[in-house]
């Protein structure tokens, strides 16, 4: 079936959701498209955020949640389908999913960012058996247990506590010396006795027959590799922009992020991009929802001049 509209926002997670609370309340006429039907982004997959103003300890999947009950409850409508193509033609962007076409006047692009891979032997082969990149989803399967975290950010740190208060041993390892997360988090990383860091290293190879038994781990400065007993890898080195579909519409830097200040203005009329696929120094919820908000404040302004 084919619809014309005048806004579709693609994701459902803080930009696009608080892009849709701002389109309802400016009486825009829009829906958005989230393809994993329940909405709230990444953030759902985060134990706990503490840095969001007047929501102190509060449970990411609350979070994801509170968010989209407000976009709900102020009448946002959501399509529960993965978008197939964007293309435009004219004034006019077409949007396309497995079972509908819609014709928009504007697009929020609100599609996030998914976990980057390591790259490592074994990771393909044992992902979901043991190699997983959401210590909130798959940590509960390993209680009592000896897990290795990799990375050294905001998320490795998080996952490294978290899992610490599950397993038995946690092992965090880290390419440098030196974490790039807060250092509130590194310092009750440090403080935690049952997580071990190691520095200067990195994982050359995850084995196990049909689930992970072990992991190679070098030390890069002497060279030295150990074999470490593990049952489970959770990998958290990063993100990268969910922005494959729209390269031929919008503007990409070299790491693929949509090309855009705060005014989530595009390279392309009519396109704006809010939250963590826009190009910007800091991503988190609160610079998610800022996006959002900007987004709808710029397509006002597009649809006006464009009546
Ligand atoms: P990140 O900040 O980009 O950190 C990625 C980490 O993985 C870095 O320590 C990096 O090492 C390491 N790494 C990258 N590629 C690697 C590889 N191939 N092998 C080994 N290690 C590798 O990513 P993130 O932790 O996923 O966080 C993403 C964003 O979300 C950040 O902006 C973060 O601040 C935000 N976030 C915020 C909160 C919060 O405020 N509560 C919570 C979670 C996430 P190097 O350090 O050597 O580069």
């Amino acid at each position: 079936m084919e619809k014309s509209i005048d806004l579709v926002i693609l994701g459902a997670g803080p930009a696009g959701l608080t892009a849709a609370i701002y389109a309802k309340r400016a009486g825009i006429d829009s829906i958005v498209i989230d393809e994993t039907g329940m909405g709230g982004g990444q953030i759902v997959n985060t134990y706990e955020v503490d840095n969001y103003p007047g929501l102190l300890h509060i449970n990411g999947f609350d979070m994801g949640m509170k968010f989209k009950e407000h976009a709900t409850e102020l009448g946002a409508q959501f399509v529960d389908e993965a978008v197939t193509k964007v293309t435009k033609d004219g004034n006019i962007i077409i949007v396309e999913t497995a079972s509908d076409t819609y014709k928009t006047r504007a697009l929020i692009i609100a599609t996030g960012a998914t976990h980057k891979e390591l790259g490592v032997k074994g990771e393909q082969e044992l992902r979901g058996m043991g190699v997983s990149y959401c210590a909130t989803c798959d940590g509960a399967f390993f209680r009592n247990k000896t897990t290795a975290v990799v990375g050294g950010g905001d998320v490795a740190l998080e996952d490294a506590l978290f899992l610490a208060r599950i397993c038995s041993k946690v092992y965090l390892i880290h390419r440098r010396d030196e974490f790039r997360g807060a250092k509130v988090l590194a310092d009750k990383v440090k403080a935690t006795e049952n997580i071990e860091i190691l520095f200067d290293s990195r994982i050359n190879e995850i084995k196990g027959d049909e689930q992970v038994e072990s992991i190679a781990v070098e030390n890069i400065k002497t060279g030295d590799i150990n074999n470490m007993e593990v049952n489970g890898v959770f990998i958290a080195v990063g993100m990268k922009p969910v922005t494959e579909l729209f390269k031929d519409v919008v503007e990409l830097d070299e790491a693929g992020y949509i090309k855009a200040g705060e005014d989530t203005i595009t390279s392309t009329e009519g396109i704006f991009v809010a939250g963590d696929c826009r190009t910007k120094r800091l991503r988190q919820v609160i610079t998610a929802a800022s996006d959002g908000a900007n987004a709808v404040t710029s397509v006002t302004d597009y649809l006006m001049k464009n009546a």
